[in-house]
């Protein structure tokens, strides 16, 4: 697009210390990185559409985060630590605000998990954000759906739901009458953080993981369908947060938004009988809970 690399240059490029392993960034026809000897690298795209991921006159700074947040997410469901991104973005015009306040957030969380932006492509079109995130994770420790075994137990990290009630505020689905839950809550949708830690903990612990885009019975649905086993869940034992509750009016709502909230970037993982002691000391900063198992031994 006319213009683009001064957009390029005033918004994207070099606006981070540079990575160690990153030999050459933007600039040049390529990005080139230098991974370690004995890492794998972990690769995933996700693209945001306006009018569809979220809405067209939506904070460019919440496009930002989540767009770079689910990507990340993704990477930790592998086990793998952030590394690189490229951005694919097409813009319908040049608004200097709308990409400052874009470029601010995106640096703002990709600089707090260590994610250099190594390049991407700007072109005219409909408000589109295209993201492929690369990470590091040593060989053979990669986290996977397949991985899960009959007997093992089924947890998934922090609490479930908020994100879901939140886009019922943003979209006016349904909405309280107490104003400061509101916007908690549409806070706690936008500003949802991937659980880097605990994925790059699980990684010699749990047998299986998958970060929760869908809602869990979705997400936990593709764990049980690629490892071939099944699930018991204990409905009783699922994790939501007390405004939740007051915001869907009860116990049994506030567990349906926990069965199918997506977008708060928690993790489900699987973990075998034999390493279920050693999560207390590998999430010791990470609340999680046990939800169930894959039936197949008797508990
Ligand atoms: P080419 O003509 O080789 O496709 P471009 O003109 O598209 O190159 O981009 C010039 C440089 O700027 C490249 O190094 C590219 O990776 C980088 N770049 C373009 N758009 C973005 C963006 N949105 N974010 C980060 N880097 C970008
Ligand atoms: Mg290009």
């Amino acid at each position: 697009m006319s213009g683009e690399f001064s957009l390029i240059d005033k918004y994207f490029a070099h606006k981070q210390q540079s990575r160690k392993d990153v030999v050459l960034a933007q600039g040049d026809d390529c990005a080139i990185v230098a991974p370690s000897n004995g890492s794998h690298i972990a690769i995933s795209t996700d693209t945001l559409v306006s009018g569809t991921h979220f809405l067209a006159d939506a904070d460019p700074a919440h496009i930002a985060h989540k767009a770079l947040a689910s990507n990340i997410s993704d990477l930790v469901a592998m086990g793998a630590s952030p590394a690189w991104v490229s951005m694919g973005i097409s813009l319908p015009e040049m608004n200097a605000s709308w990409l400052e306040r874009f470029s601010s957030a995106f640096f703002k969380l990709a600089d707090y998990y260590g994610i250099q932006l190594i390049g991407g492509d700007t072109t005219r079109g409909p408000l589109t954000i295209t993201l492929t995130v690369q990470g590091l994770v040593p060989e053979g420790k990669a986290l996977t759906r397949h991985g899960a075994e009959s007997g093992d137990w089924i947890y998934v990290t922090g609490k479930l739901g908020d994100a879901k009630a939140g886009l019922d505020v943003i979209l006016e689905k349904n909405i309280s009458g107490d104003r400061e839950l509101n916007s908690e809550l549409q806070r706690r949708h936008f500003e949802a953080t991937p659980r880097v830690l605990a994925g790059l903990a699980l990684r010699d612990i749990a047998s299986s993981a998958i970060d929760i885009s869908d809602g869990l019975i979705s997400d936990l649905g593709h764990i049980l369908k690629r490892s071939n086993v099944g699930a018991r869940l204990n409905v009783a034992e699922l994790p939501f947060s007390d405004e939740l509750v007051r915001f869907v009016g009860g116990t049994e709502a506030a567990q349906q938004y926990a069965l199918t909230s997506g977008e708060e970037y928690e993790l489900c993982f699987t973990v075998p009988e034999a390493n279920r002691g050693q999560l207390e000391v590998a999430l010791s900063t990470t609340p999680f809970t046990c939800i169930g198992r894959s039936p197949g031994l008797v508990s």
